[in-house]
């Protein structure tokens, strides 16, 4: 019985898939066309999602190239209109609203919001270099052919560059000039021994390497970091404001987040969702308060439930065993999914823990790297920083941080069953757009929701301590939101933003000094979390609802769409 149930469901969708093959082939016909045509306009994009065939081609950024892209845009977007949406399955629907998306975000960011004038960190060869450098589906003498081909081209890009800025903002000037000194030193050190090894592969008689990067690369960026540093001179205080103001805001937010609501509309969702973590740890600190203090709770909640949460930082692994507690603990977690059903693990893909490399060192932290579109591949892994670096105060306040509780949590969002796992079921969905423009909310907001999933099912035991650790975690992605909208729409200076993350998120002045750095260079990105997990949870009750609600079966269902929108997935969930 059994069998023969299985074997009418591949029949099924045997004659399902021949029929959608048939109806839609002239759409994967111009999605592929689409895409071939994307990456010849975007070379350095190309090189990143690992796709080689422009890794040559390195446009300067001029007047005739936006007014050919301008071209090119329309002309997609017309053509994409041609395809009836009813004709199409659900998967090629959302392909082509993400498409449209893309398209029309480009334009945008091309002719509205022109970061291009402003924002002299978007001028940067760095990975561009880097990333077919570290390419593994080219063989040395290819890598080799491109990247000098690539490198003469440096000097015509910073001289454009030059040419377009006009008016930066203080902000962008002070971080692009540290990321291109940081570009060049690269181009010194690492990338120079390297491309020396790959030029006894290539070897010509005479020439001088070190020269040639010289009198190409460094010298170009060394020109253009004088530039800006004499535009710095020149505007003293008076560079553009970064604040981007509402309606700039308004529009980012709808391309970027793509939810069914405004910015505002989350903005006061965030507001409120930090008053319910505020009187939900109030709770929690005054039934714990007797167990860690002898003296009075103070009046003052906020300044109580911080004296609480540094006394709880308190528990934490020990700097050799960070490393190993974190492998550890994923496949605790693991077994927790599984034990609960909350959603299938692939056991073919198991996550590798491994200290991140030094070339992508730097910020303190875990990350997840995952192989691109074009090399599925390769494996994945979850890097962690060492604290090898570090001095023993530094290490105690990383530790603090990420102390016995906040620890898991970490681990939930990146890991299990966090990105890692979406990341997995992403790659499962075949759609190169999903891949490629995929959405920043959806992919952040999953975390985040699975963080609150993990706990609603008993991770952590509902131990209090745990409970009020993840408030202080959440509180972080709702007052990104509360932060960014404030700061580029209702004109925030430091010190409010200041008081917001240190007093009422209980964040360290180093993580607030991080923040406003952040705020003060991106736009938008920082709501990402919350919007993205509001959408998915607030789906999800609606859902439960409708009665007949299987948890993994919800789960499973939402991932198998790719990195997609959250409000396009609703409406085929729904
Ligand atoms: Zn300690
Ligand atoms: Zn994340």
């Amino acid at each position: 019985m059994k069998k023969l149930a299985g074997l009418c469901i591949i029949i099924l969708c045997l004659g399902f898939k021949n029929q959608h093959l048939n109806k839609d082939v002239s759409f994967a016909h111009f999605k592929n066309r689409f895409i071939l045509a994307y990456w010849k306009q975007n070379p350095m994009i190309a090189t990143s999602a690992g796709f080689h065939n422009y890794d040559s081609l390195l446009p300067a950024y001029s007047e005739n190239f936006r007014k050919q892209y301008r071209i090119f845009c329309h002309t997609y977007l017309d053509s994409l209109h041609k395809f009836d949406s009813e004709k199409l399955d659900a998967s090629d629907q959302l392909d082509k609203t993400i498409m449209y998306n893309a398209l029309t975000s480009q334009l945008f960011y091309q002719d509205t919001f022109k970061a291009w004038q402003w924002d002299p960190s978007v001028y940067n060869i760095g990975s561009a270099l880097a990333e077919i450098l570290q390419a593994h589906n080219l063989k040395p003498t290819e890598k080799h052919t491109c990247l000098m081909k690539r490198i003469w081209l440096i000097r015509e890009y910073y001289e454009q560059a030059m040419d377009n800025i006009v008016n930066p903002t203080l902000e962008h000037i002070k971080i692009a000039i540290e990321q291109n000194e940081g570009t060049i030193a690269y181009l010194k050190g690492d990338f120079y021994s390297e491309m020396s090894r790959l030029e006894q592969v290539s070897y010509t008689a005479g020439f001088d390497l070190n020269l040639y990067i010289e009198v190409n690369a460094v010298e170009a960026i060394q020109n253009y970091i004088l530039f800006l540093k004499d535009v710095q001179s020149k505007q003293k205080n008076k560079g553009k404001n970064f604040r981007i103001g509402k309606a700039l805001y308004d529009r980012k937010f709808e391309l970027d987040i793509q939810s069914n609501e405004s910015a505002k509309e989350i903005y006061l969702k965030a507001l409120k969702r930090k008053d319910e973590m505020h009187t939900k740890m109030t709770a929690i600190t005054t039934q714990l308060w007797p167990k860690y203090f002898k003296e009075a709770q103070p009046k003052d909640s906020l300044k109580a439930i911080r004296q609480l949460i540094q006394k709880i930082s308190l528990k934490h692994v020990s700097r050799d065993l960070f490393l190993q507690r974190i492998t550890a603990q994923i496949s605790q977690l693991s077994n927790f999914v599984k034990e609960k059903n909350l959603i299938y693990l692939d056991p073919d893909k198991p996550l590798m823990v491994r200290k991140t490399p030094a070339y992508m060192d730097g910020v303190a932290g875990a990350s997840i790297s995952a192989p691109g579109p074009y090399d599925k591949e390769a494996e994945t892994f979850y890097n962690v920083s060492t604290l090898e670096k570090m001095s023993s105060g530094e290490a105690e306040s990383y530790l603090r941080e990420y102390n016995f509780y906040a620890l898991q949590i970490l681990n939930i969002h990146e890991a299990i069953p966090g990105h890692y796992v979406q990341l997995i079921y992403a790659n499962q969905s075949p759609s190169l757009i999903k891949t490629l423009f995929s959405n920043g909310a959806m992919v952040e907001g999953w975390a985040v929701y699975s963080e609150r999933m993990m706990l609603e099912n008993g991770y952590g035991n509902n131990e209090p301590e745990m409970q009020l650790m993840y408030c202080k975690w959440h509180l972080r992605s709702v007052c990104n939101t509360i932060l960014d909208y404030s700061v580029h729409v209702l004109n925030w200076d430091q010190e409010k933003a200041n008081l917001l993350l240190t007093k009422e998120a209980f964040q360290q002045q180093t993580e607030a000094n991080g923040k406003w750095r952040r705020v003060s260079l991106t736009q938008v990105q920082l709501c990402s979390y919350f919007s993205g997990y509001t959408e998915i949870y607030e789906l999800r009750e609606r859902l439960k609802q409708k009665g007949d609600f299987d948890q993994k079966a919800f789960h499973e269902k939402f991932l198998s769409f790719g990195s997609a929108p959250v409000k396009e997935i609703a409406k085929i969930m729904e």
